[in-house]
């Protein structure tokens, strides 16, 4: 028989196990007892397809035997079994993706500990065994295959005798060391613990003989032990439960071990409903993004059961993208088992579920917002860019949906805040909501257009996210405020003198406006007077649709269209610098073209552009110098 060796990253998982002195290895026996539960599902689902309804959920029991002579442990399953393709495939080479994300995760950290809160699958088994066999019968085939392995030196798959379809996996435990007393997975105690604590859900019976002690008849005070073969899981379905019979701990463990996160969730939203449609669900917000949520690789989706069966396990038509971040299943007894993917899709029952997942979703976010700000912060700093995105997306369809929930950093709390708290502490005769965008927090506060509004005392939303300005020009008002860029246009500031006071400063330095303008050959729209600077001499703002940020953000994307903003080069009048350009109309105007070349680039600089010519300016300010 020859031996084959695990593909590369097979191996190297099973070195991780293997090699771990680690001290969750109890969760081999999760991992074992779930692939059995699944392999049951597959075939309880397959064999219903057929039409053999008359498979007795009892007889698919999954039995554990510990030998303690042989120091053993089996777990048997009736399930689907493996042919001989797929033992190759399945135990030879890792397919699933959440031991995918557990290798990835794995070679950035150090953190042995975190092994254990994923799905590690059955390569678990070698944390505990020296040795391990799976004897297999495909459901409906005729031969059994024996798969065998020592762990990282590979494996031999042979036929073997076997009455009945279903797997059994035999596992020789590691000896004893001086750190790790592998004996104690032959105590039946140890392992019935272990199956309450991880696998009480299972909807299978776990079955184990368990020796028990009664009083012997006839005989006083006399006990005699008796083997009993017991069920150690309660198989109600956790989501089934009521709330108020489930611990935190119980909606921790579940989800981590469910999910394969290796936090506890930021929120739990569990009910049952009734009504058009009739549903149990239990949904999670994780703590963190996964590491490939905004990836095209995440796939969102939530666990669809049918009367405690899974019928899909990333039901994608559930969740609306803005919330794909949700874990969680659904249970409907209102849907067929048989039901194929296309149907699923047109399922009435499943749009009805999905309008209300997307209601109560909402409902419960807005509660965390209300009710426990640091947790709902921590939700937006993960997901918060996904939402923004379902804002912009779709031409703001679901602007009345999400508007809510986001925030931004703001001015004067320097904290985030919501557009609610933005509009109700609005001064009575400000017109606008003011934003400004730009790359951090930091370089925003620096930017010369900010002065003025801070010194006024209007709270001005810092946008640092490529995608929020385009998500704010979808929503335009919010509750009928007008959103209003602080490089933009009027900001609607001064007073009616000081309007006039402008118009005619402008009208009187007409000329010097226009020589600025030439100087700077088409690369502004205008030169202008400016009513939005303190200290400042320039900066620059923009007419029309697209704002500087947008252009950065819609120039980084692969396409060659050209998109530039319309730039316009506001003066500061207050500053000395205006009173010295006035000057040189009359007297230099060679030094005004070069002046404006500078004042440009410093504009320029400030925004965060980079400037077109960076020898000439550094030459021109050089001149100054000397
Ligand atoms: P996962 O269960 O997450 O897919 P595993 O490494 O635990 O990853 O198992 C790999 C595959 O082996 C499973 O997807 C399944 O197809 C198959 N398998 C494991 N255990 C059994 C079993 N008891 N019966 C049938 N197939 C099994």
């Amino acid at each position: 028989m020859k031996k084959k060796a695990f593909k590369a990253e097979s191996k190297r998982i099973l070195d991780l196990m293997i090699n771990s002195i680690y001290t969750h290895n109890e969760i081999f026996l999760r991992e074992l007892i779930s692939n059995a539960s699944d392999a049951t599902d597959k075939l309880y689902y397959n064999a219903l397809k057929d039409g053999n309804t008359g498979l007795n959920r009892d007889s698919l029991a999954i039995n554990i035997k510990l030998n303690k002579s042989d120091r053993t442990i089996t777990i048997s399953d009736s399930g689907c079994g493996m042919n001989m393709e797929e033992l190759e495939n399945n135990l030879g080479t890792i397919a699933r993706s959440g031991s995918l994300a557990f290798k990835q995760e794995n070679e950035k950290r150090d953190d042995i500990e975190i092994i254990g809160q994923f799905g590690v699958g059955f390569y678990s088994a070698f944390m505990v065994s020296k040795n391990v066999k799976v004897i297999t019968k495909p459901y409906g085939g005729d031969v059994a295959y024996c798969w065998e392995s020592e762990g990282a030196e590979g494996y031999t798959i042979s036929e073997c005798e076997k009455d009945t379809n279903g797997t059994e996996i035999i596992l020789y435990l590691k000896d004893n060391t001086e750190d790790e007393n592998y004996d104690e997975y032959l105590d039946e105690y140890k392992v019935k613990s272990i199956v309450k604590k991880y696998s009480d859900y299972i909807r299978y019976p776990i079955k184990m003989d368990v020796e028990k002690h009664r009083p012997k008849e006839g005989e006083d005070g006399e006990y005699e032990s008796y083997i009993e073969n017991e069920t150690l899981n309660s198989m109600v379905p956790i989501w089934r439960k009521s709330s108020s019979q489930l611990t935190e701990d119980d909606y921790n463990n579940f989800y981590k071990e469910k999910f394969y996160d290796y936090e506890n969730p930021l929120k739990v939203i569990h009910s049952s409903v009734e009504g058009t449609a009739t549903y149990n669900m239990m949904l999670f917000i994780p703590s963190k993004a996964p590491y490939n949520y905004y990836t095209k690789e995440y796939e969102k989706g939530l666990q669809l059961y049918s009367n405690g069966v899974l019928i899909m396990d990333k039901c994608s038509d559930l969740l609306p993208d803005h919330f794909s971040f949700v874990r969680g299943l659904v249970d409907s007894q209102d849907l067929s088992l048989n039901i194929s993917r296309e149907m699923l899709q047109h399922d009435r029952q499943l749009k009805i579920i999905s309008t209300n997942l997307e209601k109560k979703i909402k409902s419960e976010l807005m509660l965390m917002q209300k009710n426990d700000r640091e947790n709902y912060e921590k939700f937006f700093k993960n997901f918060g860019l996904q939402i923004k995105y379902g804002l912009y997306s779709n031409f703001g369809m679901h602007k009345e949906l999400l508007q809510d929930l986001i925030m931004f950093h703001s001015s004067i709390e320097n904290k985030l805040v919501t557009l609610e708290e933005y509009v109700s502490r609005m001064k009575e005769e400000q017109k606008y909501i003011y934003y400004v965008s730009g790359e951090s927090i930091s370089k925003i506060e620096q930017l010369p257009q900010i002065e003025l509004l801070k010194d006024k005392e209007y709270e001005v939303l810092y946008l640092t996210d490529d995608v929020d300005e385009f998500a704010i020009r979808i929503l335009m008002n919010y509750k009928e405020k007008e959103f209003k860029s602080i490089s933009e246009g009027n900001l609607g500031l001064e007073s009616e003198e000081e309007k006039k006071e402008i118009a005619k400063k402008s009208e009187d330095n007409k000329e010097l406006f226009t020589l600025l303008k030439d100087s700077l050959d088409g690369k502004v729209k205008e030169v202008r007077l400016s009513t939005r600077l303190k200290s400042h001499p320039v900066c620059l703002s923009v007419d029309g649709e697209i704002s500087i940020e947008m252009e950065k953000v819609l120039n980084q994307m692969p396409n060659d269209q050209n998109i530039r903003a319309q730039k316009v080069l506001e003066i500061n009048a207050n500053h000395p610098i205006f009173n010295k350009l006035v000057n040189m109309v009359d007297t230099d105007k060679e030094k005004l073209k070069s002046y404006a070349q500078i004042l440009y680039s410093q504009a320029l600089l400030i925004e965060g552009l980079s400037i077109e010519d960076p020898v000439a300016y550094s030459n021109a300010v050089c001149e100054l110098m000397i």
